[in-house]
């Protein structure tokens, strides 16, 4: 019963103050109907006929009975009530002028059979009333578990939409600089084309960093890592956000924007100013102060395009043109430049066996005194005819065997073949020196110093019978060090140092003393520009040069008038059509100007 009442407060059904007045009110009720119908009995048996004491005793009976039902609640009021109403007909019967003992005696053990009767229903009462109580928990803590697992469910759904968010970000970004990676910008693209307008565009400008392989190579892969994300960190910061910026792979990113077509050129061009001012700005890493540049190409896409894709790839040929035209400048692509990436592509994949199938010529180019007009060296100059592309000219073969690499084949061929003509055509004995260009490629590859020794000696050629001619790249701080080494060295073995194309690339007046340089070849663009601003810049190099005791070579010389000036100004040698073309037969050209002089 303790039990039940716990679970029957359990269920909080009712109040328990509640139930102890209801079980206190029913408990008196019962004992004073029990108590009314004793008096009753009482009655009908001591004063009553046979027939209502028959009929009493069944009443009670009966009454007993039903008690054993009703009262199946309440253990101590029901057995109260049974024994109250047959104990008290039997203690009657006894008490009679003529006591019955035997339907005294039924009394007694119907009475206690009605007990047992009582208890038992008292016990399936309780238990049915314990089973549906427990049925009522069961329900109550299955409930509770299903809110549980639902909010179980919530948290589990709310991580796994949590960590696919992280997955995604992972898959669409770079790990390194944590800007977009291609799916990440091809994505990006896709959702800006369905909030743009009928009148807007998409532009790309594709962005290759200049000579990351020499920073990677000479100072390491982890301080390459540490440049590239410096370069994403400044990029970020200029584009704003209606932009996506991604690193397109090694040292290459890629931001596109868009807007109307109308103004999309001009916001393009000012982004890439913007971006080149941050990224140009000179940035300190690991305690070495560097400056990076870089070659863009700009590309448009239109809005209703399938694909960007084109657009950068357009935008990538661009900057490969830039940076063919001596880099760290941004280009616009041209329909044009397609087919020069196809046949710079064919010029990389022929070059070799080209070099194999011995294709390549070297031409001669007289570079005369100034005043006397005497040749005093020759410029070796390559050739290429290819049976697959024709006559290939050295601005365009030269810049991909640099960029593949077989620029130092093609060099050591040029040079032995350069000192076997002079041996041959018997020019050093009349003082006569060869020129042969020297790319930075060969200068930095290891063993040049010694490459070029043996060759002298092969040749049986005194090393003051060789120019080598450099370009300004030089002076490019980024391989100071290993250069000036290696000219050192070549200086020392009595070789001279030219630097080829003069004023054109870096403005290396300042640092001229720094390399061992014996002449400077003014580049033609300065002579063809004479009457203009050439003279100014001609003339104040030459000062310059004069006090530093390096000569003036002036290139491209065509007219007279041309050669009369440049002598003026002091210049000490001239090269140019006016004197020879480049040519194979070194001996005509050598007597084509001995009879012009003689003439
Ligand atoms: P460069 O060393 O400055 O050679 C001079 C270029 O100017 C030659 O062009 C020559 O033909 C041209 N030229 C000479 N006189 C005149 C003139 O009066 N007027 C005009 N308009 N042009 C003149 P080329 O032969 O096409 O060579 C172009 C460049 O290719 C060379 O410029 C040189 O930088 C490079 N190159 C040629 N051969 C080699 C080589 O064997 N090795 C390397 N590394 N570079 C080479
Ligand atoms: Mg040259
Ligand atoms: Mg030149």
């Amino acid at each position: 019963i303790a039990r039940g009442r716990r679970i029957f407060r359990a269920s909080a059904l009712l109040p328990s103050a509640v139930i102890l007045r209801l079980r206190v009110d029913n408990g008196a009720g019962q004992l004073l109907a029990c108590l009314l119908w004793a008096c009753f009995t009482f009655w009908a048996v001591t004063d009553g006929t046979d027939t209502v004491r028959h009929a009493g005793l069944v009443i009670i009976s009966a009454l007993a009975a039903g008690a054993t039902g009703t009262l199946a609640a309440e253990v101590l009021v029901g057995r109260l009530y049974i024994s109250g109403m047959l104990l008290q007909g039997s203690v009657s019967l006894m008490l009679m002028e003529r006591p019955d003992p035997v339907i005294a005696l039924l009394g007694v053990v119907f009475t206690i059979a009605m007990l047992v009767v009582h208890r038992n229903n008292h016990q399936v009462l309780v238990q049915s009333l314990m089973l549906r109580f427990a049925n009522q928990d069961l329900v109550l803590n299955l409930q509770a578990e299903q809110q549980a697992l639902a909010e179980l469910n919530a948290t589990l759904e709310a991580r796994v939409s949590q960590r696919t968010t992280e997955l995604k970000t992972l898959a669409e970004h770079d790990a390194l600089t944590e800007v977009l990676n291609r799916t990440g910008l091809l994505r990006w693209c896709d959702q800006r084309k369905d909030q743009l307008g009928h009148n807007d565009a998409f532009a790309a400008i594709f962005i290759d960093l200049d000579r990351f392989k020499q920073i990677n190579d000479g100072l390491g892969h982890t301080f390459g890592d540490r440049v590239l994300a410096e370069v994403a960190r400044r990029l970020t910061r200029g584009v704003a956000d209606d932009a996506a910026l991604c690193r397109w792979g090694g040292d290459e990113f890629v931001i596109v924007l868009s807007g109307a077509e109308d103004g999309l050129r001009e916001k393009t061009a000012a982004l890439a100013r913007h971006i080149r001012s941050l990224v140009e700005m000179s940035m300190e890493i690991a305690g070495h102060d560097l400056s990076i540049s870089f070659s863009a190409g700009i590309a448009f896409a239109a809005r209703t395009d399938d694909d960007i894709s084109e657009a950068i790839h357009c935008a990538d040929l661009a900057a490969g043109a830039a940076k063919r035209k001596g880099r760290g400048v941004t280009e616009s692509y041209d329909c044009a430049l397609l087919t020069e990436q196809e046949r710079n592509l064919t010029i990389a994949q022929s070059f070799k066996s080209a070099l194999e199938r011995r294709e390549f010529t070297v031409a001669f180019q007289p570079i005369v005194k100034a005043g006397s007009h005497r040749v005093e060296c020759y410029e070796a100059l390559c050739r290429w005819v290819s049976p697959k592309l024709g006559r290939v000219g050295p601005d365009e073969f030269i810049a991909v065997a640099e960029e593949t690499g077989d620029i130092v084949k093609l060099g050591a061929f040029v040079l032995n073949e350069a000192l076997a003509r002079l041996a041959s055509e018997d020019l050093l004995r009349h003082g006569v020196k060869v020129a042969v260009n020297v790319s930075v490629r060969q200068l930095v590859a290891p063993g040049f110093v010694e490459e070029v020794r043996s060759a002298l000696m092969a040749h049986k050629a005194p090393p003051r019978s060789l120019v080598l001619e450099v370009t300004e790249s030089v002076f490019d701080p980024r391989n100071r060090t290993v250069i000036l080494t290696v000219l050192t060295a070549l200086r020392g073995l009595g070789i001279e140092i030219h630097v080829d194309d003069f004023g054109t690339g870096y403005s290396s007046l300042s640092r001229l003393h720094e390399m061992p340089i014996s002449a400077l070849k003014i580049d033609k663009s300065f002579v063809q520009a004479l009457d203009t601003h050439g003279r100014a810049i001609i003339s104040g190099t030459t000062v310059i040069a004069r006090d530093l005791g390096i000569e003036i070579i002036a290139e491209g010389v065509e007219t007279e008038r041309q050669a009369e000036l440049l002598e003026e100004l002091g210049i000490n040698s001239l090269q140019g059509y006016l004197f020879g073309k480049p040519s194979p037969e070194i001996g005509r050209q050598t007597s084509d100007v001995l009879q012009a002089k003689a003439g």
